[in-house]
């Protein structure tokens, strides 16, 4: 075939693939536009999941005769002064998000500025543009898109439902809403119920509005500045992670986008609370100089590239650890909620009789109990260095100021019963020891090789060669870390040191975990990067176990610590180590409530 010209609309239609996938892209074009226009109102409408009706009304500067008659030209922006591309501070800036929809619908635009009297309509079908005509309406802009694909089988069909395109919208909208708390947002229409979030500028009222009072309950502030880069927002708490990451909002100079560099951040800052199936919910904002940030990679523009990613990696990593550390022990309240479900008094049955109460079983605690490695093996020295003189605790215990209360009881050899003021609370000594061996490490780490200690006689641990090889081969790694290992023979080892931090801790089982753990890794990863999944598979054997009986002094020195310990509220396997119940929630259960 000969080389030709591409005529004007087919162009325009190839465009479209590229910016208009489906109707939540055309939406999101037309409210970024009604955003760079200055709205302080606008009005989102659909009908079929936006594939037979996208209406987006505004109160914006709106456009006059020469703009509206350019606006739906190719390549036709007012938001680019001069030829650069390297300062760009406007949603749109490409010049073909109207002209790409008119190639694939019908577009009609409706306009007025301030100082216009009336307003007036240019049309698009299909890239044919009509002439321009008088319209009736407020000052501001309406643009109006029927039929989207009508003309274009392949893209219909590959939409999907019109619920599930309706949903779509909507998750646009709530990501443009988040970055523009100043702006009301309505959405509306018969495939929806409608959503109406007016904007009183503060970034917090928004949050609830989009998130629900739950994330922001759950959630603690983001503020740090570094390498020029300033993150804010609000952290979901480690407890609070959902299955899915639609609970995720990321921006960056004020851009809705979903960026590699920060997705990644926030893995990494969550990495020692959250599974890794799990993702914390977060609204992350970023700010850099424009300059330093390339939005024109993606023709949605959701995409971008950091000039100094590994900058803004780590202000990311920096600013979530900041505010987790700073929400200290605190766990999530949706915990508490879980548990009052679990004892839930049974319904009256049919004969008006109420049953007799029986507790439901625990299954309703927010995890399964911690994994009992080894069986019934019972630590005996793991609290060393953690009890304090008892009488200092009483002096405190007067003023009952503690957040996590004073001790009372244990139950079952492994939960602390505690009061604090108006709430009962209950901590599970294995996780919340576990969690605190884990913080001493690091803190250790971070400053020189960990503390190790001889064991009495050298532990023997027969295992297959190649576990062996492996374990010879991290040894200089593990000695960092007070793990002391030496080749015994062809299939085992030899443990002459182990980490002070664990006291007498489970040889046998420390050193076969982590031996599948090398093998589990690749092992061509250096191993200074997993020092962290070492470190918390070795908390794991050293930490007190369910089944060790603590005395009064000792469980209150346990609560003391974790109050002094930043991220004691989640065990490292991300499960609540203490739970609270009101005094309120208590008296909710029994029926009390007044
Ligand atoms: P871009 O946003 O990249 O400039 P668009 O095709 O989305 O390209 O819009 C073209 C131009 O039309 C914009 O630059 C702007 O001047 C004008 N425009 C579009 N929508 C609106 C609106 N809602 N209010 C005022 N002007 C608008
Ligand atoms: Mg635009």
């Amino acid at each position: 075939m000969p080389v030709r010209q591409l005529p004007e609309d087919l162009i325009n239609r190839i465009a479209a693939g590229e910016v208009v996938e489906r109707p939540a892209s055309v939406v999101k074009e037309l409210v970024e536009n009604a955003i760079d226009a200055g709205a302080n109102r606008i009005i989102v409408t659909t009908a079929g999941g936006g594939r037979t009706l996208i209406r987006v009304e505004d109160d914006g500067i709106g456009m006059d005769r020469a703009d509206l008659e350019l606006s739906v030209e190719r390549h036709a922006t007012s938001k680019l002064a001069d030829d650069g591309l390297d300062d760009i501070r406007t949603l749109g800036f490409r010049g073909e998000a109207l002209a790409s929809i008119g190639a694939v619908a019908h577009l009609s635009v409706s306009s007025r500025p301030a100082d216009a009297t009336s307003g007036l309509r240019v049309e698009v079908n299909r890239s044919r543009k009509s002439g321009i005509v008088p319209q009736a309406m407020n000052r501001g802009t309406i643009v109006e898109v029927k039929d989207l694909f009508a003309g274009v089988p392949a893209r219909l069909k590959f939409l999907k439902s019109d619920r599930a395109e309706a949903a779509a919208v909507a998750d646009v909208i709530k990501r443009l809403a988040m970055a523009n708390p100043q702006v009301h947002f309505v959405l509306d229409g018969a495939d929806r119920s409608p959503t109406n979030w007016p904007g009183d500028g503060e970034l917090a009222s928004r949050v609830m509005q989009v998130m629900g009072a739950d994330f922001a309950e759950n959630a603690v502030p983001l503020a740090t500045t570094r390498h020029g880069v300033v993150v804010s927002g609000l952290a979901g708490l480690p407890t609070y992670s959902r299955a899915n990451s639609l609970s995720q909002f990321y921006f960056v100079n004020g851009r809705s986008v979903r960026d590699k560099v920060l997705l990644g951040a926030v893995r990494a800052a969550y990495a020692d609370f959250v599974f890794r199936d799990r993702f914390p919910a977060i609204a992350l904002f970023v700010s850099v100089d424009p300059a330093a940030v390339d939005v024109n990679v993606h023709p949605a523009k959701t995409e971008l590239r950091f000039r100094d990613a590994g900058g803004v990696r780590s202000a990311v990593i920096r600013a979530v650890l900041d505010a987790l550390a700073a929400a200290g022990f605190r766990a999530s309240s949706t915990v508490a909620e879980d548990v009052l479900g679990a004892f839930r008094a049974p319904e009256m049955d049919g004969a008006g009789a109420a049953p007799m109460y029986t507790a439901a079983p625990s299954t309703g605690f927010a995890g399964p109990p911690p994994p009992l490695h080894g069986g019934g093996y019972v630590q005996s020295t793991g609290f060393a260095g953690l009890a304090e003189p008892s009488a200092r605790f009483e002096a405190y215990e007067a003023e009952g100021s503690y957040p996590l209360g004073t001790a009372r009881a244990q139950m079952f050899e492994n939960f602390i019963v505690a009061q604090n003021g108006d709430s009962l609370v209950l901590i599970d000594q294995h996780a919340a020891h576990e969690r605190l061996v884990y913080e001493k490490f690091k803190a250790q780490l971070a400053s020189g090789p960990v503390a190790s200690q001889m064991q009495l006689i050298p532990v023997v641990i027969e295992m297959p060669e190649e576990d062996c090889g492996r374990l010879e081969e991290a040894a200089p790694t593990l000695e960092k870390l007070g793990l002391y290992v030496e080749r015994f023979g062809p299939r085992a080892v030899a443990v002459r040191e182990t980490p002070a931090l664990l006291g007498q801790a489970d040889v046998d089982g420390l050193v076969k975990d982590l031996a599948d753990g090398l093998a589990e890794w690749d092992s061509t990863e250096a191993l200074g990067d997993r020092l962290d999944t070492i470190i918390a598979r070795m908390a794991c054997h050293g930490s007190v176990r369910s089944g060790r009986v603590l005395r009064i002094d000792e469980m209150n020195a346990l609560l003391r610590e974790m109050e002094r310990t930043p991220h004691s509220g989640q065990c490292i396997h991300g499960r609540p180590t203490y739970v609270e119940l009101k005094k309120a929630d208590l008296e909710r259960m029994f029926g009390r409530t007044r």
